[in-house]
């Protein structure tokens, strides 16, 4: 064959060709020579399988005509038709020395991932052809693009930028960016991608900041401190605010080269945005708490100076004396609740507060808190009823303290907030659930009160919350009960239902779901609700009395001598053991 090619100055022919096989068989799959002009083809090294079916074809254009229609892939045989043409190969072959084409060749059903090389020999006319096996290569580039695409789901825009010449390489386009900004996919600076985005989609209060945050210089000196840096932003588009950041990664072992991802971080964002309101208002709110707070502690503490100041002066008259400790009792007993419902409320909110079973009787429970209901003041201007219904199992497992704070403040709510000759009726209900071992009861109490408003509704189970005409028209309360009576439901697993219509009345459902106490398969230990110490029975007992607060022993004291008791005192733990030995 003649016509040699002048490679790396070998003089090469047909008879040295094979030394030129030999050293590529480890590149080339197989390696041809060609002569253009003449149109004839001489295979170097191929496999027997191409060597059998192309083995007799020397001419060039059938041999490779025949091999683009047979063995290529269909979606490849466009470009390699054109890549196979004498002219176009001449012509490419004018300014450069070799050429490449990749392409998929699909032999017995087989896909396979080859780059077909043209090098020139000493003319254009003259020139070699090979084909290296990439699939290996192919198929973990593929499998890079689908880890990089599965990781880089969260961002719309991810590029490999150099920042010597803000060349960048696109892995991911957002949709966003791109209906808004013209181009944006054949941007190919990234320096020009941050001025347009800057300019065309970044709000106007931040593009000043945008830009600075993005600038390289800013950029290299926070990466040398910290392999991740990014910046936030908003853009603005057809009238709308979204929240994006830019996140910029050092590339690992490519000084001067970052990736960098565009990031929708709206939706996280406003989430974040509404729960720092969310704590601002919770701040004001108890803000608010402890002004009211400090203006409720103070009218009756002022009370109780007052009148023990007035009693004082009037030591003579027993009627005035008498008045005036009524009055010092009404107001310590007010601010004792109040002070008891803070600290309530401290307890259940850092995780105190324990639920502590005992045996119930709960008829005898609902009974005896209308009874307290009674006893306190200005019930007898409203009609309060106490029913019944549908109780079987009398006796179970509660927390009768808990289960009491809770509905004893939404009966003293609707006693409140009802006027005089309304009707407040308590019915203790045993529902109908089939749960093993347990019984469950609603506990409803209903007005004809003043109602709640929607408004109120809404955040009622939050701290501090009071209807403002409560507050104004001077009802006593915090606005804690409810939100205490919210967390103990929460924490004895039951539930808690409002109906209520301004000016009508309010409908209050509590369910609870409590363990039966008489359950043979319970195994806890179930302990004895402890019997109330009665004063009578202490008469003539000697009893040692433990307190530390002066003023508090010494009230204890004094009530337990009117019984006839005969006391000792201790101030702590430490003298008591010592009396007691
Ligand atoms: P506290 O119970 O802490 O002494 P409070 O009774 O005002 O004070 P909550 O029991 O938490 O507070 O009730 C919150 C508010 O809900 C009340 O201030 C009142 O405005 C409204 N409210 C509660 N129950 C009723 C009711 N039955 N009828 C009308 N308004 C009610
Ligand atoms: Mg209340």
């Amino acid at each position: 064959m003649n016509g040699g090619i002048s490679e790396h100055g070998i003089e090469f022919e047909y008879a040295k060709a094979k030394t030129l096989a030999d050293i590529f068989v480890d590149t080339f799959v197989s390696a041809y020579y060609v002569n253009l002009k003449e149109n004839s083809l001489i295979a170097y090294h191929r496999d027997a399988d191409l060597e059998k079916r192309y083995g007799k074809l020397v001419n060039y254009l059938e041999s490779i005509d025949t091999y683009v229609n047979t063995d290529v892939h269909p979606d490849d045989r466009a470009k390699m038709f054109e890549a196979t043409r004498p002219e176009y190969i001449r012509k490419r072959l004018q300014t450069v020395k070799e050429f490449s084409v990749a392409m998929r060749d699909i032999r017995d059903g087989v896909e396979k991932y080859y780059r077909f090389q043209v090098i020139r020999g000493a003319d254009p006319d003259h020139v070699a052809f090979g084909f290296t096996d990439i699939t290996e290569q192919t198929r973990s580039a593929e499998r890079d693009m689908a880890v990089i695409a599965a990781l880089t789901q969260d961002f719309g825009c991810v590029e490999y930028v150099s920042c010597y010449d803000c060349a960048e390489i696109h892995y991911r386009y957002d949709s966003f960016f791109e209906e808004h900004i013209p181009y944006w996919r054949q941007i190919s600076s990234f320096r020009e991608r941050l001025d347009m985005l800057a300019n065309v989609l970044v709000h106007p209060d931040d593009r000043k900041a945008f830009l600075a945050s993005t600038q390289k210089e800013h950029v290299l000196s926070e990466l040398k401190k910290n392999r991740i840096y990014f910046a936030n932003f908003r853009t603005l588009a057809d009238g709308q605010v979204k929240y994006y950041q830019v996140k910029f990664v050092a590339a690992p072992k490519q000084e001067g080269h970052v990736i960098v991802g565009f990031h929708d971080v709206d939706i996280q964002t406003r989430k974040e945005l509404a729960a720092l309101e969310k704590a601002e208002a919770a701040n004001v709110a108890k803000s608010a708490f402890l002004f009211n707070m400090s203006h409720d502690i103070r009218t009756p503490m002022n009370a109780i100076i007052g009148f023990t100041d007035m009693a004082r002066r009037n030591l003579g008259n027993t009627a005035k004396v008498s008045d005036c400790l009524g009055k010092v009792d009404l107001a310590g007993r007010h601010l004792l609740t109040l002070i008891n419902e803070v600290l309530d409320m401290a307890r259940i909110e850092s995780g105190k507060v324990n639920i502590e079973e005992a045996r119930v009787d709960v008829i005898e429970a609902a009974t005896s808190m209308i009874t307290i209901m009674r006893e306190g003041a200005d019930t007898g201007r409203l009609n309060l009823q106490l029913r019944i219904e549908n109780v079987r199992n009398r006796m179970v497992l509660a927390d009768r303290l808990h289960v009491n704070q809770v509905l004893l403040n939404i009966l003293s709510n609707a006693v409140k907030y009802t006027r005089p000759g309304g009707d407040v009726i308590f019915t203790l209900r045993q529902t109908n659930e089939n749960l093993a071992g347990m019984a469950s009861f609603d506990c409803i109490v209903e007005d004809t009160g003043i109602g709640i408003s929607k408004e109120l509704l809404d955040h009622i189970y939050e701290a501090f919350e009071r209807a403002e005409n409560s507050t104004k028209s001077g009802i006593q309360g915090t606005g804690l009960g409810m939100a205490i009576a919210k967390r103990l439901i929460d924490l004895m697993n039951g539930t808690i239902q409002i109906e209520s219509t301004l000016g009508k009345g309010t409908r209050v459902v509590v369910h609870f779901d409590f363990r039966l106490a008489d359950w043979s398969d319970t195994t806890d230990e179930i302990r004895e609700e402890s019997p109330l110490v009665s004063l009578e029975n202490l008469m003539g007992k000697r009893i040692l009395l433990v307190e530390d607060n002066e003023l508090n022993r010494e009230v204890a004291a004094e009530i337990l001598k009117e019984e006839q008791v005969l006391v000792e005192e201790a101030e702590d733990g430490s003298v008591a053991v010592e009396m007691i030995r």
